[in-house]
């Protein structure tokens, strides 16, 4: 009989996909998915370390599978991704979680079947960390969805944003080649796929490690091309490296989809400096002017860090007024969270964390009232949509996504789900849009 085996994913659309790399791993070793923790013979937690919550949720975890264990001596349990490639994550996990068995970093997915096997025989956890950036491109990938799919272009941050982990855990930049990326957007688009998401902590940079220096634009330019493709996106956009070349494909290329994910972290430029962001808030705002006046209709998100070391009175005004002027299509935004190894851990904080959450919520409320506005702007207006499927409750509401990532709900009496279809808009919501479909 075969083994099963149950991943659970925290953390990013990396991460994400990651996970379907070592899923891809383990039905290649035979493994079948299990449907929950109870019947699987290798549990697996594929973490996330960029703050604090997901690395609480991994303790609280393990403590539940430990009571498995009990009953099936034979389980095994793994704890791989951006937590455990930290030494000192690893050796915590080690020392608190005596019935782990397996802990591998972000760099050790080609050596996955080998760990598993020797996990198998040793009675100590086996632990492999190493930071060797081995060769993923052999590995398979069982994808989660079927109409669209994450395509990592670029692996690592070379920025050191001063509050950050990612380079820690994810390693230096290293491109994919524009080969492969192409082959695998082909393949996709050979088996029915309309939708891709290029992946990389800064996508901007894509190239500028490979010997031909070819640029983020110019990969999009060949994407576009690709038959039977009908939807790119990509994330995330350091605001630093973003290009005219860029603004000119995204307006151009009608596979690409206009839409940008570019955090700004904060409004004030003495916090920006102080983050390592190497822009200011002046640019930033300049630039967002420049990307809404190229491309109609565009949206941009972004993120922001409340909180951060220093953050006064002042400093958060500068970035509630940022958020008033960018008008962002939404934004995600975090209380600040010490990291170890980063620069920031070090810095002075005076602010309570009572306080934090004080701005967190003026932020919130700011912001929710400029992504109400902008969707009300779509009432009336036909959009198109790639639908995602229906919801638990009634199978005739379906949720889909606009090509500027919004979310739409729609009535339809017949699945629409993997199609593209148009909708006309009904309603405004602060976090989606109502509409019925046109013929
Ligand atoms: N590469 C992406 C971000 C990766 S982390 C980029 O450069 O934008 C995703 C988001 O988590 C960041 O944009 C930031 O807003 C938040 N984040 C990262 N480190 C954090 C920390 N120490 N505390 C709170 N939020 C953090
Ligand atoms: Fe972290 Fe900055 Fe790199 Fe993004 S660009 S992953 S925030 S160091």
């Amino acid at each position: 009989m075969n083994k099963k085996y149950y991943l659970i994913t925290l953390g990013c659309q990396m991460n994400e996909h990651d996970s379907e790399v070592i899923s891809a791993i383990l039905e290649n070793m035979g493994y079948l998915a299990a449907m929950g923790p109870e019947e699987a013979d290798l549990i697996i937690i594929n973490t996330c370390a960029v703050r604090k919550k997901p690395e609480d949720k991994v303790a609280s975890l393990l403590g539940k599978f430990a009571a498995l264990k009990n009953n099936n001596s034979g389980l095994m349990i793994a704890v791989g991704g951006c937590m455990s490639q930290q030494v000192d994550a690893a050796k915590y996990l080690k020392e608190r979680f005596h019935h782990l068995d397996l802990i591998f970093g972000t760099h050790a997915l080609p050596r996955l079947p080998e760990l598993i096997r020797r996990a198998a025989d040793k009675k100590e956890t086996v632990i492999d960390i190493k930071e060797d950036y081995s060769d993923r491109e052999g590995l398979s990938v069982a994808h989660s969805g079927s109409f669209k799919a994450w395509l990592p272009i670029i692996y690592g941050c070379n920025n050191y944003c001063s509050y950050c982990v990612v380079p820690y855990v994810r390693g230096r930049e290293r491109s994919r080649s524009m080969t492969d990326i192409l082959v695998e957007a082909r393949e996709l688009a050979d088996h029915g796929f309309l939708e891709i998401t290029l992946l990389g902590q800064n996508v901007n940079s894509y190239g500028q490690d490979l010997p031909g220096n070819e640029t983020f634009a110019d990969l999009l330019a060949e994407l576009n091309r690709i038959k039977g493709l009908e939807r790119v996106r990509f994330m995330t956009s350091h605001p630093k490296d973003l290009s005219n070349q860029l603004i000119d494909i995204v307006r151009t290329g009608e596979k690409i989809c206009e839409h940008f994910h570019l955090p700004v972290q904060s409004g004030s430029n003495r916090i920006l400096e102080m983050m390592n962001r190497r822009y200011t808030r002046e640019y930033y705002l300049n630039l967002v002017g420049k990307i809404k006046t190229a491309i109609e209709g565009v949206s941009i998100t972004s993120d922001i860090i409340i909180g951060f070391p220093g953050e006064e009175e002042d400093d958060f005004l500068a970035t509630a007024d940022l958020v008033k002027k960018a008008r962002f299509e939404n934004a995600f935004s975090f209380i600040y969270a010490p990291r170890k190894k980063t620069a920031a851990a070090a810095f002075q904080d005076n602010t309570t964390y009572r306080e934090k959450e004080l701005r967190l919520q003026r932020l919130n409320e700011i912001q929710h009232q400029v992504s109400k506005e902008l969707n009300s702007l779509l009432t009336d207006q036909t959009v198109e949509l790639l639908a995602e499927g229906p919801s638990k409750n009634d199978p005739e509401v379906q949720a889909g996504r606009t090509r500027t990532n919004k979310l739409v709900h729609f009535r339809s009496p017949t699945d629409q789900t993997g199609k593209l279809i148009k909708v006309k808009i009904t309603e405004a919501r602060t976090w989606n849009l109502v509409g019925e479909p046109v013929s």
